[in-house]
């Protein structure tokens, strides 16, 4: 299953993505058992004309209580800032109201002189999980899988002593444009990074220091994680500034292209 969600006028809904004469098309709404707020009524979806995935108007496929955010959970990634892979997961939040959507621009505070990608996986949560043991299985929690920027002012990281500021202004978590349960992080996804068409991080999912199982034990354990919950699950190495103008792509192989485009505050 793949879907967006989709921006009504009156609100918004989420809508399967398929296959249509070899397009990627937006087309029926569904339910999910994940966040309502803002959702359209069941009427005023019932008649939506499917749109190429292209073309729509999207919105961040999630809505989440919180964003789970694992940090140097790549070991090239690790060194790259001359620390160690450490010996558990490192794990800061985001807050949900720096999520950014498909398209949409990320401002560069003026506060800061450098501002970063980060492309990572994105899991998206299907159900409550609370103290999940360790021989039960984490597959039935996870609804899915999603490109996530983890924006973040590096030089605001390196001055403060935790990363809540650098890692959380507005726009600074653009995640999308689909979220998709086909394809297996266990077996690898490839990521890969692009700064105006160059390529600047590729990893695959297989390489995580720790894979997403030992993610949600872990994390589940701190706190309970709640349907549409997003967990960034760590960027490799590649990471660099961006600058106004530029225009970033996060690509996660079988799930699409996340894009956006950095402006000035
Ligand atoms: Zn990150």
């Amino acid at each position: 299953m793949r879907y967006c969600r989709f921006d009504l006028m009156t609100g918004s809904c989420y809508r399967l993505v398929e296959l249509l004469d070899d397009q990627e098309t937006v087309t029926r709404a569904i339910d999910l058992p994940i966040e309502r707020r803002q959702r359209a009524t069941p009427q005023e979806t019932l008649d939506l004309d499917p749109v190429p995935l292209m073309e729509a108007k999207l919105l961040a496929p999630v809505m989440p209580s919180k964003i789970v955010c694992i940090g140097r959970n790549y070991r090239e990634h690790a060194r790259e800032f001359g620390n160690e892979p450490p010996a558990e997961p490192l794990i800061f939040l985001k807050p949900p109201s720096s999520l950014n959507f498909p398209g949409g621009p990320i401002r560069k505070p003026r506060i800061s002189r450098r501002v970063d990608f980060e492309g990572e996986l994105g899991v998206v949560i299907s159900k409550t999980c609370s103290y999940v043991r360790d021989e039960e299985p984490v597959r039935p929690y996870i609804l899915g899988y999603t490109c996530v920027n983890d924006v973040t002012a590096r030089d605001l990281q390196k001055a403060d002593s935790q990363w809540t500021r650098a890692k959380g202004f507005d726009t600074f978590c653009p995640v999308g444009p689909v979220v998709s349960n086909e394809p297996d992080p266990w077996a690898g996804i490839e990521l890969t990074t692009r700064v105006n068409g160059e390529t600047r991080q590729q990893a695959n999912t297989r390489d995580l220091i720790f894979p997403i199982d030992v993610l949600i034990r872990y994390i589940s354990r701190i706190m309970t994680l709640y349907p549409g919950d997003l967990i960034a699950t760590g960027t490799p190495a590649g990471v660099g500034p961006l600058n106004a103008g530029d225009l970033v792509e996060v690509t996660l192989e079988g799930i699409g292209t996340l894009v956006n485009v950095v402006v000035d505050e």
